[in-house]
């Protein structure tokens, strides 16, 4: 496991000497002299952690403090401040603005190291439930949550456009028999299998499949018109079907197959994401209906829609 990331910000090269050569064993430690070099540091190298000096000539520590809690990509580093002894209101200041916590100069070692090796603990349990609480635990990817909140990023970005945007439902075809035939623990495999297809027969970076639920899989396609979506269904159903995974209950094919449904529809700013759900699902029905191991496509239009979240 790689090291977590320090940033030192302390206008004094010796206190800076002094902080890493505690820390330097037990972490990838990095620096600025400056409050605008810190800002630029914490966006490239993506600390764990920011050591922040209170006084520096320029930006001072508790404007980059606030710097750095207004951007939401660098606002849950912890931040701790490093004042020097006795300067109580700067330590209020600095804790009312978001920072986790202080450390007094001139440095004591011990306390550095445990109140650095606290944080950084508590972070890294931070980001593991932020990370546990939109991923699927079976199959690893996104689930229903981070799906929801996603299109409804992508739609309200693409409104601004009127660009396209095409979701992706599909089912596994007779899984309650899947089961039935071959056990709970072989019906989980299946399901992480077709989550493994359906990864690979998405290309695009901005493309997010996910597990809706139970058997049930989605995938968010912004900027794909209906060409392009069915384009990736089809990519979507043959990458499932070639993994071969035998189905002798099915009464569609020995292998086990999906039934997709797409629907497709040009942002409009306010449009309801309810809608690409609902209308994509009512596909998968029909191709159900129709015989399932097979596509139903829709385009829709979304004048009169206005947004309900
Ligand atoms: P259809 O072709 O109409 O989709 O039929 P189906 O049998 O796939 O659909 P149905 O909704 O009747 O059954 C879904 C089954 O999926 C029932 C449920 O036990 C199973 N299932 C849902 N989630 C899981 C899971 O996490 N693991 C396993 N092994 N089975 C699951
Ligand atoms: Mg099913
Ligand atoms: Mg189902």
């Amino acid at each position: 496991m790689s090291k977590p990331t320090i940033l030192i910000v302390d206008d004094e090269i010796s206190n800076i000497e002094i902080m890493n050569a505690v820390l330097e064993d037990d972490y990838e430690v990095c620096f600025a002299t400056s409050g605008q070099q810190a800002l630029d540091v914490a966006a490239a190298a993506q600390p764990d952690l920011v050591l922040l000096d209170v006084l520096m000539p320029g930006l001072d520590g508790f404007e980059v403090c606030r710097q750095l809690k207004a951007d939401h990509l660098l606002a849950d580093i912890p931040i701790i401040f490093t004042t020097g002894l006795g300067d109580t209101e700067d330590e209020m200041r600095g804790l009312s603005l978001g920072a986790i916590d202080y450390v007094t100069k001139p440095i004591q070692p011990a306390i550095l190291r445990a109140r650095v090796g606290n944080h950084v603990e508590l972070k890294r349990l931070r980001d593991q439930l932020a990370a546990m609480a939109v991923t699927d635990a079976l199959t690893g990817l996104s689930n229903r949550r981070h799906l929801e909140r996603s299109l409804s990023n992508e739609a309200a970005r693409l409104g601004r456009t009127g660009d396209w945007l095409s979701v992706i439902m599909l089912d596994i075809d007779f899984f309650k028999q899947f089961n039935d035939t071959y056990g709970h623990p072989a019906g989980d495999r299946c399901i992480t299998m077709v989550a493994s297809a359906l990864t690979r027969a998405v290309k695009r970076a901005s493309d997010l499949p996910a597990r809706y639920g139970g058997e049930e899989f989605a995938c968010i396609l912004p900027g794909a018109d209906p060409r392009g979506a069915e384009i990736v269904a089809q990519e979507i159903r043959l990458q499932i079907q070639s993994l071969n995974i035998p189905h002798e209950r099915s009464q569609v094919s020995p292998f086990i197959t999906v039934s997709i449904g797409v629907a497709s529809a040009r942002c409009l700013p306010n449009m309801s994401t309810d809608r690409w759900i609902a209308e994509a699902d009512r596909q998968l029905y029909i191709s159900k209906q129709e015989g399932r191991n097979r596509i139903s496509t829709t385009e829709f239009k979304g004048q009169d829609e206005y947004c309900r979240t």
